[in-house]
């Protein structure tokens, strides 16, 4: 499984990176990325999107 971030919807509001306990989530040009290196896709970042921009996908 994995992290993914939808970049139509993502506003950069970076609550994501606050809320990440792996400090994996960095904001680039307004829009949130993951550093998969870092991300153990345990989902804390998913229900703190206002904008429902982050989901958990299948490899
Ligand atoms: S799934 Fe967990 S480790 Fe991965 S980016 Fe979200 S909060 Fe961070």
């Amino acid at each position: 499984m994995q992290i993914v971030i939808n970049e139509q919807k993502c506003t950069g509001s970076g609550e994501c990176a606050k809320a990440c306990p792996e400090r994996a989530i960095s904001l680039v040009d307004g829009k949130a990325v993951i550093d998969k290196s870092k991300c153990d896709a345990d989902g804390i970042c998913i229900p703190v999107c206002v904008n429902s921009a982050i989901s958990l996908q299948e490899d």
